[in-house]
């Protein structure tokens, strides 16, 4: 068992001093670290760990387990995903000195386009200088071009990799403790033995539900079932059709919580997310008015490939232990939106508690765990706010005001633009869900959306601005 020297405490009794010390678990020179899974969670926790152990001046060793291939086109290489990183995250990672380059960039968001059944409104970025990148978690849909693009997740590895990674091609398939050190196997046979493991495996790996602490008081989150597709349009239809907007549609259908179609290069990715999505579902959705409008001539073509993903929707219970963290989905993720950034604010902050506190369930409880607590507690707000939308996508009164309160903030130049940033920031997931509640506290947030609630569906006038059709 490795144990760090580092202890604080000098006016404390000598006894009670080396007691601490020997109780205190931590990284030093030469200690090795399992990382299982190189989706994004892994590769920030292996990036952010390699740097800061270098700037502490430990020397230690991280081997990622990813036994995916991210450079294949079609399911196998890709994390099954819709690619939106956040504008938050975007600009982060610049602060981190982690720029996305073009080859990863599939397309810069600008604009989202808001459909419901009483019409649609383009809702601009509130700040001109952010933008939303829309990416491949694989190297493109099946069927695509082999073109020189490379997919996020082969990116952020590959950045792992420029920090000192080493990734291991396999697959983890067995763990246990050996003498009170977790212990990796892989189908080959081959068992290893670490000082700290990190599990970023998601949560579409059954391996998420085998791993445990050897309290046995880890429990996996709780998850549903969710949708993606692939249509191929080409550039010129996508550029006509959907341009560089992503098009979110708030639509009355039961089980039905979040729909958005995303430009991407040839391509456009869409994403359902609801309460355990079904082909009966799916095909409701794709038979809406507003979703065929979309399509060239009002069909929606047959899709190149398509897959029923998991999502993290209830934290997962104590994400840690002496020498053995979750980060990303498999541990605590934010509700619906921004996984990716989720990801890499548990990987940043494990990565931080392991170099610069110790690698202790008590060292995690004070390092890591406020970090996940603060987004369990924003998920309680998101929870509010989700439930308020689908009480929007419910009653047709409601739509009608809240639609043209932010077609008339869009139309009109230095009008304070309290709908759409709410909106712009539910639907990107780029502010906290506390942040976006708050706005709403605004006194003229209320008032304006009382009087478009009347204007909307009583006075009714042309200079709505909304596209309002017939019924
Ligand atoms: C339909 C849908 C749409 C989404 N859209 C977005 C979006 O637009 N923007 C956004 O920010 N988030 C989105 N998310 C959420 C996002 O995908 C996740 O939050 C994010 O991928 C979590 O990263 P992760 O590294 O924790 O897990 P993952 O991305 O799932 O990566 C886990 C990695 O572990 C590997 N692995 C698993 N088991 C093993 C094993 N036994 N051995 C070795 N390796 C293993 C896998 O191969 C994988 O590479 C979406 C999720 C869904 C379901």
């Amino acid at each position: 068992m490795k144990l760090g020297a580092r202890t604080g405490g000098q006016s404390r009794g000598i006894a009670t001093y080396f007691e601490e010390a020997s109780e205190r678990l931590a990284l030093e020179d030469g200690s090795r670290v399992g990382v299982i899974g190189g989706g994004p969670a892994g590769s920030f926790f292996a990036y952010f760990a390699l740097k800061m152990a270098r700037s502490a001046g430990i020397d230690i060793s991280v081997d990622v387990y990813e036994a995916r291939l991210f450079d294949q086109r079609g399911p196998a290489g890709c994390n099954h995903c819709g690619g939106v990183v956040s504008e938050s995250l975007v600009q982060l990672l610049a602060t981190e000195g982690i720029n996305l380059p073009p080859t990863v960039v599939r397309r810069g968001i600008e604009s989202y386009v808001l459909h419901t059944d009483v019409g649609r409104v383009l809702i601009n970025t509130p700040l001109e200088e952010k933008r939303i990148a829309a990416v491949y978690r694989g190297n493109g849909p099946k069927e695509s071009e082999p073109v020189e693009i490379a997919g996020f997740d082969r990116f952020l590895l590959d950045l792992a990799i420029s920090a000192g990674a080493n990734v291991v091609r396999k697959l983890v398939t067995g763990f246990d403790w050996d003498h009170g050190r977790p212990q990796i196997m892989t189908p080959d046979g081959a068992e290893s033995t670490y000082d700290l493991v990190a599990v970023a495996a998601g949560v579409n790996s059954h391996i998420v539900k085998t791993l445990n602490s050897r309290d046995a008081d880890y429990q996996p989150p709780e998850t549903l079932r969710a949708f993606i597709s692939e249509f191929h349009l080409g550039e010129a239809t996508i550029n006509e059709c959907l341009g560089n907007s992503m098009h979110v549609f708030l639509l009355d259908l039961p089980r039905l919580e979040f729909a958005a179609l995303i430009p991407k290069g040839e391509f456009a990715t869409l994403c359902l997310l609801g309460d355990d999505v079904d082909e009966e579902l799916i095909e409701s959705f794709l038979a809406t008015r507003e979703v065929k409008a979309c399509f060239p001539g009002n069909v929606v073509p047959a899709p190149v490939c398509h897959c029923f993903p998991r999502i993290n929707v209830r934290a997962a219970v104590r994400p840690y232990a002496d020498r053995i963290v979750w980060i990303g989905d498999s541990g605590v993720n934010r509700l619906f939106k921004d996984g990716i950034g989720s990801a890499y604010r548990t990987a940043k902050a494990a990565a931080k508690t392991v170099v610069f506190r110790g690698i202790s369930r008590a060292d995690f409880e004070r390092g890591f765990w406020p970090e996940c607590r603060n987004l369990i507690m924003d998920n309680w707000i998101a929870k509010l706010i989700f439930g308020v939308t689908t009480l929007i996508q419910r009653v047709r009164f409601l739509r009608r005001g809240v639609l043209r309160m932010t077609a008339l903030e869009q139309q009109r130049e230095g009008r304070k633009r309290l709908m759409s940033s709410v909106l712009w920031d539910v639907f990107t997931g780029s502010a906290p869900y506390k942040e976006i509640l708050l706005r709403t506290f605004h006194p003229m947030f209320p008032l304006r959306l009382a009087w478009n609630l009347v204007a909307g569906n009583v006075v009714r006038t042309k200079e709505q601005g909304v596209r309002e059709e017939a019924q």
